[in-house]
């Protein structure tokens, strides 16, 4: 097994909490938490494990991918293949406007925590900053229409870096982060993001590696 169990809410390496009722993990900071499988690195063969750690979640691509652009990133919370409750993609390529271009994807139960720290917000849901506003932005899963709003992360140090957007997709919380900011002008109608973990021999067509976000 590749997959390496760390914290949601940092890197920190977790140990399996044997007296939690709930199955979860330790972190030294941040107490009982449900685990996050990441690769050490991006390949075909960790993506499968990937897939295989969270079979009862969907796993967001954009799709497709546009010529250059690679998976460089994912991640998996959950405390079992069947008790998924996040999945973290991230594709990286460059376009005309914006040089290089990070795109993170995390699907999530509300709670979880990986969102936010990806986007680096102060709470975990971004349910009260998307109330009585119009969408910023809809793409598509599949062919259904999602409505995006963005997110504010101006609370945080230093990180105007990125744009963020996040709305409700199948009763979880969808955040996107693009780095750099102006990326955001990548999403639209034509976007579509694709759920790959059923998709079998057609992910072997798909580029992976390259350098990491950080997040
Ligand atoms: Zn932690």
């Amino acid at each position: 097994m590749s997959l390496a169990a760390s914290c949601v809410r940092c890197s920190a390496p977790v140990l399996e909490a044997p007296d939690d009722p709930l199955g979860r993990w330790a972190c030294p900071e941040h107490g009982l938490t449900h685990a996050l499988w990441h690769a050490e690195e991006a390949s075909y063969a960790a993506f499968a494990e990937h897939l295989g750690a969270s079979r009862a979640f969907p796993t967001y691509l954009p799709w497709p991918l546009g010529p250059g652009w690679s998976v460089t990133d994912f991640a998996a919370v959950g405390d079992g293949p069947e008790q998924a409750r996040a999945t973290l993609t991230c594709i990286s390529g460059t376009s005309e406007l914006d040089g290089p271009v990070d795109v993170l994807v995390v699907l999530e139960e509300a709670g979880t925590g990986l969102g936010a720290r990806c986007a680096s917000t102060r709470y975990d849901d971004p349910g009260t900053e998307i109330i009585h506003r119009p969408p910023a932005v809809r793409i598509r899963i599949d062919s259904l229409s999602v409505s995006l709003w963005d997110v504010s992360t101006s609370s945080a140090d230093g990180e105007f870096d990125r744009s963020v957007v996040a709305g409700e997709a199948g009763g979880r919380w969808l955040w996107i982060v693009l780095r750099p900011a102006s990326a955001l002008l990548l999403l639209g109608d034509d976007w579509i993001l694709r759920d790959v973990s059923r998709l079998g021999p057609q992910l072997v067509e798909l580029p992976f590696g390259g350098p990491r976000p950080t997040w």
